[in-house]
């Protein structure tokens, strides 16, 4: 009885999730959902992200539990965004895009952010109808978070690893967490940078632009 209710929920989620994908593919709009845990920095590689990809157009997704404070920071550099609070719901889930994609001008974006509720576990199990899923680590952390919570590394296309300014000043095993990455995700495209110091920040905004050239099967189909 009870998975029956598990998999209907997730039946449920999925032709949604479908329903976000076709209307994000018909206006065009490439989405990639960013997952990690709380204060990895997922709003900051966001931030960083959008004015460096201009003049492509980026609207921001964002879900927390509470506060609008992510929405308003991401304010600065998009008008396109919209919060989701989730209540006690720990990852979003294909409803709260679509609500969030009925409050945003499709026509007027390239490329869609989802930053994801900060978790490690569940975001990876619910399909939102992306197109791509970005798993983030940081080196404040700890190097035993990939090995630790594989799943996210396995249903990733990309891994960033962020904060990498900092590795001088904290105990953070590169070579292994790199090991762990490749032994889990052989194919996982891993990026190390830094937002806040912009180490490594142009390969993965190269990363993205070539993922969105791909979507759209014409090079020149990218404004700019
Ligand atoms: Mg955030
Ligand atoms: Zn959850």
């Amino acid at each position: 009885m009870e998975i029956q209710v598990v998999e209907n929920v997730l039946k449920l989620n999925d032709e949604l999730a479908a329903l976000n994908r076709q209307n994000l593919h018909a206006a065009g709009v490439v989405s990639i959902d960013v997952m990690g845990a709380p204060g990895c920095g997922k709003t900051a590689l966001i931030e960083a992200t959008i004015p460096l990809l201009a003049p492509i157009r980026v609207g921001v997704i964002v879900g927390d539990l509470a506060t609008q404070r992510d929405a308003q920071r991401l304010a600065r550099a998009t008008s396109q965004v919209v919060q989701i609070n989730t209540g006690k719901t720990c990852h979003l889930e294909a409803h709260h895009v679509r609500q969030a994609i009925g409050r945003l001008d499709l026509r007027q974006l390239d490329l869609l952010f989802i930053e994801n509720v900060g978790n490690l576990i569940c975001p990876v199990g619910f399909d939102l109808g992306q197109d791509v899923k970005v798993g983030v680590f940081a080196v404040t952390d700890g190097d035993d978070k990939a090995a630790k919570h594989p799943y996210i590394v396995t249903e990733s296309q990309v891994l960033i690893l962020t904060k990498i300014d900092l590795i001088p000043h904290v105990p953070f095993d590169l070579d292994l967490f790199r090991a762990d990455v490749k032994r889990l995700n052989p194919d996982v495209t891993l990026l190390e940078l830094s937002s806040t110091s912009g180490q490594g920040m142009q390969a993965w905004v190269e990363w993205v632009k070539s993922r969105m050239i791909c979507a759209s099967g014409h090079a020149e189909s990218l404004p700019g």
